[in-house]
Parts: structure tokens; sequence; C-alpha cells
């Protein structure tokens, strides 16, 4: 090989090395900026260590109209508190539906002002998508909104930070939804093989799975009664932390 040759191969070499560690590392941040349990800045729980046998379901987007018509009666027949994980954008489109979520006595959550992919922004867009919503919250009666569900569960250090700024801090779950179910019995089995004392489980009633949740949710609900597993909301379930049935 000719000394000019092997200048080149070399720098093909150095080339491909770069753009494999470059890859390697935005699929490393990409996977990171999704893992429920950790997050590089302020608290984060994704579900509580407790033996006290309670769950807390939680509903993500909207609010919409059909969406808190569907939920509101099924938990008030089965006597079962939620938290409500609300956009800001929603909630300015449909005035008044956050307020009737609170006084049939749920607890409201922020989910960002315009339930974007929030990664890569400006530290003033994170610090906007988290106040807004959070002066929406005010404004419909929650008093001390503190719970923040970033949107796809996404967030790396810049949201992070204006979750923990704002006195928030981070909620993801442990037990999923089977996207894409449309047979309640099975929809319900999924999340029902999947919970245990201190689980936070993620539902989508306001959209997607509305029809499917419709006739899946009174399952649920009986399910977690045959367990003996009794729904609470997610400041309830984090008030056990560390506590076992015995103090
Ligand atoms: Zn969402």
């Amino acid at each position: 090989m000719t000394r000019a040759r092997a200048q080149r191969f070399m720098r093909v070499r150095i080339a491909v090395i770069a753009a494999v560690i470059m890859l390697a590392a935005v699929y490393g941040l990409w996977r990171l900026s999704a893992l429920p349990c950790f997050q590089l800045v302020g608290e984060v729980h994704c579900r509580v260590e407790t033996d006290q046998p309670m769950v807390a379901l939680t509903f993500d987007d909207g609010p919409v109209a059909p969406g808190v018509e569907m939920v509101l009666p099924i938990l008030a027949e089965h006597g079962a508190p939620a938290t409500f994980f609300l956009v800001g954008q929603a909630m300015e489109r449909n005035p008044g539906l956050a307020r009737r979520l609170l006084d049939a006595g749920h607890e409201l959550g922020n989910h960002s002002y315009s339930h974007a992919h929030l990664l890569g922004h400006l530290p003033s867009r994170y610090r906007q998508e988290v106040g807004d919503t959070d002066a929406l919250l005010r404004v419909e009666g929650e008093e001390h909104p503190r719970l923040f569900r970033p949107p796809y569960g996404k967030r790396l250090i810049g949201l992070p930070m204006a979750v923990r700024d704002a006195d928030y801090i981070t909620v993801m779950w442990d037990v999923e939804e089977a996207y894409g179910e449309t047979d309640p019995q099975r929809y319900a089995d999924f999340i029902l093989g999947q919970v245990r004392p201190g689980s936070i489980v993620l539902m989508h009633p306001m959209f997607g799975h509305r029809e499917v949740i419709s006739k899946a949710l009174p399952i649920i609900l009986d399910g977690l009664a045959e367990r003996g597993l009794q729904p609470v909301t997610v400041s309830q379930l984090l008030s056990l932390e560390g506590k076992s049935s015995d103090e």
C-alpha cells in the first residue's frame, strides 16, 4: 500500500469509528430518555416500594368531554380515586373538565402544555411547558400541583430541571396498557397480570383506548378488588413509600 493510500484508509476508518460512536451516543441518550425508574436530574417514581395493598391508576392526556364522561361514572361506582395527567392546551380548549375531575375526588397532574416531544429544546421552552399547565391546574382548583408526567415518558436533563425548579416530581409507571388491544377482557387481563402492591398503572382513556377502556375499566376495578388491591391517588401511594403494614 502506498503511503497516501494508507493515510486515506486511516482517515476513512477514523470517520467510520466516529460515526459509530456518535450513533451509539444518540441511541444511548434516546434509551436513557425513556427509562421509567431513572432520570439524570430530580426525583422520579415509577412505583412505590410498599407491602400495603394499594395501587394508583393514572389516566393521561386530554381532558376531552367524551373521555371524562366515560371514566367518571365507572370510577364513582367503584369508589376509586385516580390521578389524571392533563395537557394544558386541552384544558384551555375544554375549560371546566379538570374541575369536574377534581370535584369527583380525583387528583390532577401536569402532562405539559403542548404534549410535544420535550427533548432538545431551550430551557425557556421547558419552563413554559411546565409553568403554563401549572397555572391552568391552579385556575381549575388543584391547589398544589406537584406531579409531572413527561409526554411519551421522554425526558433527559432540561425538562427534569424545569420540573424540579417548579417544585414538581416526575411520575412514570411500572404497569402499561396493551397498546392497540381492542378486546376489553384481554386489555384488562394484561394490566391485572402485572399489578402488585405499589404499582402505578398507565392508561389512555381520552382518545385511542376510550372504547375498550369503557368496558375494560370495570373488569380492572373488580379484578383489583378480588386481589385485595385498593386504588388510591399517586400522592396517597407516594405517602406510603418505605412504610410496611406492621408500622
Ligand atoms: Zn400523553
